[in-house]
């Protein structure tokens, strides 16, 4: 290090020389001199190793090695390139592939300068081996275009291969966007390999099935998969789906993944020990009918299948404006049920439960109506479904729940002693805090387990097995009567009765609208009544409308009912209003 005080003594030439003939040497970087031919004067350590030719071979010889009548048109090419820009701006640079002695192809970026000594004219190369930094860069390429699970191109190469079709404006375009249906399912049955492996599986039969005019098969991840046809005759698309689908329906093989026999989802899928069936959903859009940009056909062939899942799934589905109307309506109707679920806006209407021999309102049915701040009051019809898919159950039931409490509370201090049922649907048990919820509430006001009755559709017992029967016992426990609604319209009725510890069983509507003349439904509801006693259960007639379906229900000796013909339901003060009529009669 130098300081003020010790005298600078410049470096003298011969030993500077030496220093740059030394430093050349241990360069990592090779290093080479050419005459003005082109002709090999000297290289230094570095270039020797990653050519694999030493100096005293090299000396003499011409860039490339060989002479220029053995080069490739390309070699001569870019040798006379190098010339011209040396020869011109004294400086010339770029990046190649060289292949060294031992046939290694390297990436390398090279510069050559003109570098005039007096009147002799010397180029002098340096060559960095990139292959590493190449690689990565390659790798790094690959992993922003192509899904790693399946290697085909993602959303967005899919998405600029698109665009360079359209810009033919002759050609039709057609985009189908395809999802697997029930994957959520599959992939908590099969884990994480497992559903790898499916998904690896999925994509090489596509592959395999080499359809017709498809430009681009792409893989967005999880199940999303998309496929671009060029093609002007959308019948041929047709076809090639179709024929998809149909590849579907052969059973795909399961590796090492042990099928979660545990798994809630278990009885739901298509499977057998070693195989998995897979449906799919597919939603489709056209260029230029539908849109002329490729985002926008990307995103309405998404719309198209989000429609086609709504419906059930497994089939395909066409573009059309009515289901972007209908989609926006969905968003419109999540976006207000969840201001209703945060301002209250759900409340309880009553109808009563009726002893059918004295005609003595036995308790009441807690059914939700909608305060719509712009359309009024709505039934569950209008909004009960959107309440399931979009997860809101939990939230619906508390505002429930909340409400029915403080009305019984509000009875028993009138001195009516009375029960309200509520409606919860399967949705709603797998909650973690349903449970403490309903103990929770019943304890702060101070109301006893018995007046609170649960009535579940068959229809939700299809899903959440396991959930919903922990939650039934633990609520049966506390003293909660648990009711079966809509009997008779699931698909598995009776296994449902021997599964779960109902203590009521509610007839649904159906078998009881003709029941005053309809011999079938009269067989129907006696065979009911008899396993109900047989079980030990009590029934429940819904739907009643009039005298004559009334009578022939007490005739056959079910104890209650509902219907019009008794009461619809009604807000909480008519129903209190009942209530203080049937005192003072
Ligand atoms: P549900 O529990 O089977 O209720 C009976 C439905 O039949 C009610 O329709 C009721 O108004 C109607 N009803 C009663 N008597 C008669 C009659 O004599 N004739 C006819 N034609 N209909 C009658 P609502 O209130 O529209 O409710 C429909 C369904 O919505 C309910 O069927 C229940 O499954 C569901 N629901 C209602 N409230 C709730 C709730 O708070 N939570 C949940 N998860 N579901 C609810
Ligand atoms: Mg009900
Ligand atoms: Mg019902």
């Amino acid at each position: 290090m130098t300081s003020i005080m010790t005298p600078f003594t410049p470096i003298p030439i011969a030993d500077k020389q030496q220093l740059l003939i030394q430093l050349c040497e241990q360069l990592d970087d090779a290093l080479f001199i050419l005459d003005e031919n082109l002709r090999y004067l000297s290289v230094n350590a570095s270039y020797e190793l990653i050519i694999g030719y030493n100096e005293s071979f090299l000396l003499g010889r011409p860039l490339g090695i060989y002479a220029a009548e053995f080069l490739s048109e390309q070699e001569v090419a870019i040798l006379n390139k190098i010339t011209t820009y040396l020869d011109s701006d004294g400086f010339y640079e770029n990046s190649f592939s060289i292949t060294n002695r031992y046939g290694e192809v390297f990436d390398c970026h090279m510069s050559y300068r003109r570098i005039d000594v007096g009147h002799a004219v010397y180029y002098v190369g340096l060559v960095r081996d990139i292959s590493s930094a190449t690689k990565d860069k390659k790798q790094l390429i690959h992993l922003l275009s192509f899904d790693p699970l399946t290697e085909l191109p993602n959303r967005k190469v899919f998405l600029s291969q698109t665009s360079d079709l359209l810009l033919d404006r002759s050609q039709k375009v057609v985009i189908a966007r395809l999802n697997i249906d029930r994957y959520r399912n599959l992939a908590s049955l099969l884990g994480s390999d497992g559903i790898n492996h499916l998904i690896k599986n999925f994509a090489a039969r596509i592959e395999s099935l080499r359809l017709t005019n498809l430009s681009c098969l792409g893989h967005f991840g999880s199940d999303d998969f998309a496929l671009l046809f060029e093609c002007n005759d959308t019948k041929i698309v047709r076809n090639q789906l179709d024929r998809l689908i149909q590849m579907c329906e052969r059973p795909f093989p399961i590796e090492d993944s042990p099928l979660a026999e545990h798994s809630p989802f278990f009885d739901n899928l298509p499977t057998t020990d070693s195989a998995i069936y897979c449906g799919v959903s597919i939603g489709i859009s056209i260029f230029p009918k539908h849109d002329t940009g490729a985002a926008g056909l990307l995103i309405k062939a998404e719309k198209a299948l989000h429609f086609i899942k709504e419906q059930g799934g497994d089939d395909i589905c066409w573009y059309e404006d009515a289901i972007d109307e209908a989609t926006s309506r969905r968003l419109q109707l999540e976006t207000e049920l969840r201001l209703a679920a945060d301002e209250g806006q759900f409340i309880p209407y009553y109808q009563p439960k009726i002893d059918l021999t004295s005609g003595a309102i036995t308790g009441f049915e807690a059914l939700v109506r909608w305060q719509h701040p712009t359309r009024g009051l709505l039934t569950p019809v209008h909004f009960i479904n959107a309440i399931i898919t979009h997860k809101l159950s939990f939230e619906l039931f508390f505002q429930m729940a909340i409400q029915i409490a403080k009305q019984l509370s509000s009875w028993q201090q009138q001195g009516f002693d009375q029960h309200i049922c509520i409606n919860a649907d399967a949705a709603e048990f797998s909650h973690p805090d349903f449970f403490d919820m309903v103990r929770g509430l019943l304890a702060e006001h101070q109301i006893s387990a018995q007046q609170l009755h649960i009535e579940v559709t068959e229809s939700s017992l299809i899903k959440r097995h396991d959930n919903v029967k922990k939650q039934l016992n633990l609520l049966k426990k506390l003293g909660v009567f648990i009711a079966l609604d809509d009997f008779g319209t699931g698909y598995a009725s009776l296994s449902y009765l021997q599964e779960y510890p109902f203590d009521f069983i509610k007839v649904d509507k159906s078998f009881i609208s003709n029941i005053e003349t309809d011999r079938t439904q009269q067989a129907i509801v006696k065979t009911i009544l008899d396993l109900a006693v047989a079980l030990d259960m009590q029934i429940i007639a819904e739907g009643i409308e009039n005298k004559p379906q009334r009578d022939i229900l007490l005739a056959m000796g079910c104890q209650f009912g509902q219907g019009y013909w008794f009461g619809k339901p009604v807000p909480a003060d008519v129903a209190t209003e009942m209530l203080i009529q049937q005192h003072n009669n």
